[in-house]
């Protein structure tokens, strides 16, 4: 299954390079990170080091947004953190309602912990997919990852989501993103019988993520690649990275680009990567400000100005590649 998997996002590597060096189109992808605030304590992760706020990004932010992203043409709107759990905004199905209202595909990226707290069919007339991210199939693991005792908490919540799916035939996509301390871990143990099963049926889709980021050396976890460079194409950092045509709706409005790297708890003097904040600019006004602050940042990358959230970052990756899907 490795070698697999490893061809397979060699060929995707290869094909996305032929789509860099032709692609000047816009991202069809824009994500929102409603809160700031976590149930898990993971990690590979730069909540532990934060001081959250607790602000939910409301409703008319989310409504201004998806209109500045109609003139971009974006296609797909991901609930997904930096960093917080997206299923601790009481208010997230109403939203995830509204993106599918203004005809967005609607995704949801979460740590699957509070997926008991609604409906199977409130969520899946919010999501067109959800994905859960996990620290592999083995309770001990799980808690030593993601720093809870959650584990049977979030198996029980996919369980009720995939007998859910089944049931009614839905088109609603479930992924399992194993986020692990030893990579693939999760093929050894007991519930990957089930796992595997659900799988073949074409019930879930799974992935593993192979490497983290260390913010800037804030975190240093070799045993989880943190630190390493994951992608063929970044060995140096020749060409852009496809995060600067992504832009987020942060938890407090402010508009960034990309969705993967914060500038907390890294002690930078300013964020290169943040636009403005949604409530300070009228609608029409953000498609110029939007395309010259990506047009900009590409030119600098371009003579070697990268922004500082980006020198170090090892989630660089300059094309559209979906590396990551093993199932
Ligand atoms: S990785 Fe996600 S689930 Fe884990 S602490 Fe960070 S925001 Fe929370
Ligand atoms: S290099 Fe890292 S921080 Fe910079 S845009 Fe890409 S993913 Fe984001």
């Amino acid at each position: 299954m490795k070698t697999i998997y490893k061809i397979k996002r060699l060929l995707s590597e290869i094909r996305s390079f032929g789509y860099m060096l032709i692609n000047k189109k816009e991202s069809l992808v824009w994500d929102i990170s409603v809160t700031d605030v976590c149930n898990a304590r993971c990690i590979f992760c730069p909540y532990q080091y934060k001081k959250p706020t607790g602000r939910v990004v409301s409703f008319k932010e989310v409504e201004k947004f998806l209109k500045i992203a109609r003139i971009f043409n974006v296609k797909k709107i991901n609930f997904t953190p930096l960093t917080g759990d997206a299923l601790l905004d009481k208010d997230l199905l109403l939203k995830g309602k509204l993106v599918k209202k203004y005809r967005f595909k609607s995704y949801l990226f979460t740590n699957g912990i509070r997926l008991n707290k609604f409906s199977c069919n409130d969520l899946f007339s919010s999501f067109d997919s959800i994905h859960i991210s996990m620290g592999g199939l083995e309770r001990g693991i799980y808690k030593k990852t993601y720093g809870v005792d959650e584990f049977d908490t979030v198996f029980n919540n996919l369980k009720e989501l995939v007998k859910y799916k089944e049931m009614t035939n839905s088109k609603v996509e479930i992924h399992i993103e194993f986020r692990e301390i030893s990579p693939y871990s999760f093929m050894k143990a007991e519930l990957y019988g089930q796992v595997k099963n659900w799988i073949e049926k074409g019930l879930i889709r799974v992935g593993t993520f192979e490497s983290f980021d260390s913010i800037h050396e804030t975190i240093n976890l070799p045993f989880m690649n943190i630190r390493s460079k994951p992608y063929l194409l970044a060995l140096r950092k020749y060409f852009p990275c496809k995060q600067l045509k992504v832009f987020a709706l942060m938890h407090n409005g402010d508009i960034r680009m990309c969705n993967c790297v914060t500038s907390d708890p890294i002690n930078l003097q300013s964020d290169d990567l943040l636009v403005g904040n949604i409530k300070d600019t009228e609608i029409g006004s953000w498609k110029r400000i939007l395309e010259d602050k990506t047009k900009r940042s590409r030119a600098l990358w371009r003579k070697n100005k990268i922004p500082e959230q980006c020198r170090a970052c090892t989630l660089y990756s300059p094309a559209w590649a979906n590396t990551k899907n093993i199932g």
